[in-house]
């Protein structure tokens, strides 16, 4: 466990550039990720919800409590406008209302709140955050799902290698913008801020590590508040996984999830009580998002496209429950579409058929046939299934998914802001996850790159 400690910061200069790779003994964890093998979840199925419960309680003892860097901290008195940027990956829309998570409820009642979020399709983790600090669509910039195939291979995100290569990464992000126009950004965690290229990296940015103690993230990102001026970023982003972690798990009306919102809120806590010893709570800008929300599914409404059509009619298929990219050989689109049009529980389109509300016709990496199953469905292969749940605990007890089509309510993700540019109190009507890019350049002074979103939806929360 002393390599956490060792994890070193990567901070590039213009002058200079640091080493980007480095072998990490850790294994690496995904933000959202979910495909333990068989036999890992047969080992550690029993062991999980305890050793969970544990976990939290322990992390709910110490949490907000104490801030170890608050003995260094001094009163910050030149802080230009500033933003830290939170994902809580899977933190639903009405999470406040149903869980009530104290700190966060507070943030909202004197900051504001979108009634929720819109994601973007598909509501997948990868495509949303970088569709928030793009301002861009998943057809825009490129990650067009968690997997997404391209340049001949497919990008997952367990791929350090292709996760790590600009060549996947489209549009501009918020970080970028920042220091192309000469302001400093700062990232623990974010999807898409580990490509290593200086151009399109912040200033300071970790790869990512899901072994990384959140409260760390947290100590870490106020210790930036302390540097000069001159070194301080204006922007910054953090990344929690746990409401995601527990939500796929338990399910979003479980009470681990309910856990799981509380101590997320204690990282809040820690944070907000940071700024407080800096006298920064009501000057540094919070705004907290998540890529998506969570939707109650039982393992056994599975539609298996296996019963359908012969998988050897196609070149290649790329799995997720919830969402299912078909790439059929040539001349066999038409015999599999035929074949998957009007199946139940799913609804499978060819390219160029999609709904033009989700935004996915025009992106060059989506699959000829795209397949979206209905919401606490999902669609697989037998083989798939066995591998995934034969040998669970209780298959027939909910777990929780995300990825659907984002017009459902379940899916809908989280937007609450706090600090000097927002309005106290304020509930905004629900707007598209594209939107937070512009509402972000606006706070920082920053011209904004060309993308999808528009200042105007989002004007009403500022002061
Ligand atoms: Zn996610």
């Amino acid at each position: 466990m002393n390599d956490i400690l060792e994890f070193e910061e990567r901070i590039s200069t213009k002058n200079t550039k640091q080493i980007k790779k480095r072998d990490d003994p850790l294994p690496m964890q995904r933000p959202g990720v979910h495909v333990p093998t068989p036999m890992m979840k047969k080992a550690a199925m029993s062991f999980r919800s305890l050793s969970l419960v544990l976990v939290l309680a322990f992390f709910g003892a110490i949490l907000g409590a104490a801030v170890p860097a608050a003995a260094q901290a001094k009163r910050v008195r030149d802080i230009e406008p500033t933003i830290i940027l939170i994902s809580l990956d899977g933190f639903r829309w009405d999470y406040p209302q149903k869980y009530s998570p104290p700190v966060i409820n507070k943030l909202i009642q004197n900051g504001v709140r979108a009634k929720w979020m819109i994601p973007s399709f598909p509501t997948k983790t990868f495509p949303n955050h970088y569709t928030v600090v793009t301002g861009l669509y998943p057809q825009n910039h490129g990650i067009v799902e968690n997997n997404v195939f391209d340049f001949g291979t497919v990008f997952t995100m367990s791929k350090r290698e292709e996760v790590e290569n600009p060549r996947w990464w489209g549009g501009e992000p918020i970080w970028v913008t920042a220091e192309k126009q000469g302001q400093q950004a700062a990232s623990y965690f974010w999807v898409g801020s580990e490509t290593g290229v200086e151009e399109l990296s912040p200033s300071k940015w970790r790869i990512y590590n899901g072994r990384v103690p959140n409260i760390m993230r947290v100590d870490k990102v106020l210790g930036w508040l302390d540097l000069p001026a001159t070194e301080r970023p204006t922007m910054m982003t953090m990344y929690f996984s746990t409401t995601d972690d527990v939500g796929h798990e338990f399910g979003p009306d479980s009470e681990e999830t309910r856990y799981g919102v509380l101590e997320v809120d204690g990282y809040i806590e820690r944070l907000m009580n940071g700024l407080k010893i800096r006298e920064l709570e009501n000057k540094v800008n919070v705004i907290i998002t998540s890529d998506h929300g969570m939707a109650a599914y039982c393992p056994r409404n599975a539609t298996f496209l296996d019963e359908h059509f012969d998988f050897d009619l196609t070149e290649r298929i790329l799995w997720t429950n919830e969402i299912v990219q078909i790439f059929p050989k040539t001349g066999k689109l038409d015999e599999i579409y035929g074949k998957v049009k009007d199946l139940e529980h799913v609804t499978c389109w060819k390219k160029g058929e999609i709904p033009a509300r989700l935004h996915y016709n025009d992106g060059k990496r989506v699959a000829p046939i795209v397949c979206s199953s209905e919401i606490g469905w999902i669609t697989t292969s037998r083989k798939r299934w066995d591998d995934w749940y034969s040998g669970l605990d209780d298959v027939n007890r909910p777990r929780g998914a995300h990825g659907y089509d984002n017009r459902y309510q379940e899916m809908q993700a989280t937007f609450i802001a706090h600090g000097p540019a927002f309005k106290k109190g304020f509930v905004a009507e629900p707007f598209e996850n594209i939107h937070v890019y512009e509402l972000m350049c606006r706070i920082l002074g920053l011209k904004p790159a060309p993308n999808d979103g528009s200042l105007d939806r989002v004007r009403g929360v500022l002061r």
